[in-house]
């Protein structure tokens, strides 16, 4: 029998929340052990960090030197390579401090900071090698991994989400938070993915699945506006989880600016 591709997850700066979305597959994990070799995946157990692979999965951030040298070895020994995630995709949560003085913010919270070895930024995977495909999410699901996997071991592109949280949520005829109790929420300018779980449960979307295709973030800027949110409130929805993606990092650092005039 012909030998399995090999597959490797890799960790960057990150919460390990994406790589339990792959532990999180009960027996999709066997489905996906049937498929291929896992040959690298540190928190399920198998450590080879610098093997051959055919897909290499990368969950985090490039947030410290060591990572910006550790991505461009794995990218040398891949062929193909996803980013799994918000963090590895957009910087992440960790991304906030592009816009801040992280120095001032490792000061404030950690007695020794001379001891943290981190860079001044946290950058997206793409921002250091190629990319072949990016998967958004905080976390991604199981799901959408094993999607990837399939296409990628059949030889076909892998199909990507690209619509709006609220074209979700009238297909499932939820009721808009927005339009009905005010509430401000993302789910205009959000890829979907998620089947519009928050508006589901009646609350707003918060942009985990990053920027969908033509995103009319300054659209919807002025209508938190509206809703009588600060700039500085706005900001916020913006400059969170996928800040570091442009079309919401634009959008986020207009009203921050205005609010610290
Ligand atoms: Fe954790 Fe979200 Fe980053 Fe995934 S994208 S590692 S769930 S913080």
């Amino acid at each position: 029998m012909a030998d399995k591709p090999k597959v490797a997850v890799h960790k960057f700066a990150s919460c390990d929340g994406c790589q339990l979305a792959f532990l999180n597959l009960g027996e999709g994990l066997l489905t996906l052990a049937q498929l291929v070799e896992i040959v690298h995946f540190a928190e399920a157990g198998p450590v080879d960090p610098d093997a051959v692979v055919d897909i290499a999965f990368i969950e985090g951030s490039i947030s410290t030197q060591e990572d910006a040298e550790r991505i461009l070895r794995i990218r040398a020994h891949s062929r193909y390579l996803v980013t799994v995630g918000a963090c590895a995709t957009a910087g992440g949560l960790q991304a906030l401090r592009n816009f801040a003085d992280g120095k001032e913010w490792l000061a404030a919270i950690y007695a020794k900071p001379e001891y943290v070895q981190s860079l001044s930024t946290s950058t997206p995977i793409a921002q250091h090698v190629k990319v072949d495909l990016e998967l958004w999410g905080c976390p991604v699901t199981g799901r959408q991994v094993l999607a990837v996997v399939r296409a990628l071991l059949f030889g076909v592109p892998p199909w990507q989400e690209k619509d709006k949280v609220c074209l979700e949520c009238k297909r499932r005829q939820t009721v808009c938070v927005m339009v009905a109790k005010g509430i401000p929420c993302m789910g205009p300018v959000t890829r979907t993915g998620c089947g519009a779980l928050c508006p589901g449960f009646g609350r707003d979307c918060y942009a985990c699945y990053g920027p969908a295709e033509n995103p009319n973030a300054e659209s919807l800027a002025r209508r938190f506006e509206g809703l009588g949110l600060l700039p500085e409130a706005v900001a916020r929805r913006f400059l969170f989880i996928n800040a570091a993606a442009p079309a919401f990092a634009e959008a986020g650092l207009k009203r921050r600016g205005a609010a610290d005039d």
